[in-house]
């Protein structure tokens, strides 16, 4: 039977990828041991962390005047980073967009760093929830950055409009979808994302910044937090997580051998189509998404009957379909699709759903 692993994260990887690391675990290309066991300055480890840097500029289309960071602490390290890299003093403000759990619980952190003007975006129009348009964002004028979150992972929210204000630097936390689909690079001055959702494992997270705005930061910054520290020491100021660095390589390579992001773009569209095109036309199941803010990488959906929900998760796990327990926040089901499940892991999911529709309807 094939298992098919639908968790938020840290996330399913290409089987390929876990193979390819698997045969290099113990020794790793004749070096005689693991790229785990090597100083991260020695010439095997400095190949592998300059290939995967390359080859992540290859898929996201990154430019010189952006620097690549591969630093400490996941997505939430991120959300005490930016506020202090992005203001040189605490009564600096910060525009935080609110459009799910994510976004709040970053501005909830700023405010230990800066002013924060929390901005909330959502609205319910005929029983769907969807963000307003970008227009009609309430910024706040004299604030330094726009922080917002691409994709919502716990509320399946996404958010395909990139804001643009005056000069304001525009952040954004990208953790659930980075290199799931094409994005112009160059309309962001922050990009940051934890690794283990669509990159590799936990602990890792990845940060493109536009160099120029590097180094205008508060003086009291941790230095493992601090982006001109990594960026002048090819973020190797401290020891950098090196297997997780080493992984997201393979899984840039993967996605190269894919044909790229533009490629698995389109499998991401298709396995998205099918699951919300099932979930529309069926009687028990819903998402409560508007059409043109559902997320092509997490898929929430609700049983009409919640007292099935505990069924429902123990026979879908019986057939080898893991982790579609919501969000203990949101509660319900929620599935993740990211790039590494293949299309028929989608398949076999909405086989299950409708089966399982058949029988208790
Ligand atoms: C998972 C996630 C985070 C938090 O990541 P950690 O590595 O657990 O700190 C932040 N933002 C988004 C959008 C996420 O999906």
């Amino acid at each position: 039977m094939s298992v098919y692993n639908f968790c938020a994260g840290p996330a399913m990887l290409p089987a390929a990828v876990m193979e390819k690391a698997q045969k290099e675990f113990i020794n790793w290309q004749n070096l005689g041991c693991s790229i785990m066991e090597v100083s991260h300055r020695s010439p095997a480890f400095l190949s592998v962390a300059e290939r995967a840097e390359e080859n992540l500029r290859k898929l996201m289309g990154i430019s010189d005047e952006y620097a690549v960071l591969f630093m400490h602490g996941g997505g939430r390290g991120q959300f005490s980073a930016v506020p202090l890299n992005l203001t040189s003093a605490s009564d600096q403000i910060g525009n935080y967009i609110v459009s799910g759990t994510w976004s709040k619980t970053a501005e909830i952190e700023a405010q230990k760093f800066c002013q924060t003007h929390a901005c909330n975006v959502i609205q319910r129009v005929d029983g769907k929830l969807s963000t307003t348009p970008v227009s009609q964002w309430d910024l706040n004028n004299n604030a330094k950055f726009i922080h917002y979150c691409t994709n919502e992972t716990v509320d399946g929210i996404e958010i395909n409009e990139v804001p643009s204000f005056n000069d304001q630097l525009i952040v954004a936390d990208m953790s659930s979808n980075i290199l799931s689909k094409e994005i112009d690079v160059n309309q962001f001055d922050v990009i940051y994302a934890g690794a283990q959702k669509n990159i590799g494992p936990s602990g890792l997270s990845i940060v493109v910044i536009r160099k120029s705005i590097i180094g205008n930061k508060q003086t009291a910054i941790p230095c493992i937090q601090d982006y001109q520290l990594a960026y002048e020491n090819n973020s190797m100021f401290n020891t950098p997580p090196t297997f997780s660095w080493y992984l997201a390589g393979v899984v840039f390579e993967w996605l190269l051998e894919q044909g790229g992001v533009s490629e698995v773009e389109q499998v991401n569209a298709e396995k998205a189509r099918l699951l919300y095109d099932y979930i529309d036309n069926s009687k028990l199941y819903r998402n409560a998404i508007s059409e043109q803010n559902r997320s092509i990488m997490n898929v929430p959906f609700q049983l009409a009957d919640e007292s099935l929900n505990q069924q429902f998760l123990a026979e879908s796990e019986q057939q080898g379909l893991l982790a579609l327990e919501g969000h203990r926040s949101v509660g319900g089901m929620r599935a993740s699709i990211y790039n590494a499940m293949p299309l028929e892991g989608v398949k076999a999911l909405v086989k299950f759903m409708h089966e399982f529709e058949g029988k208790v309807l």
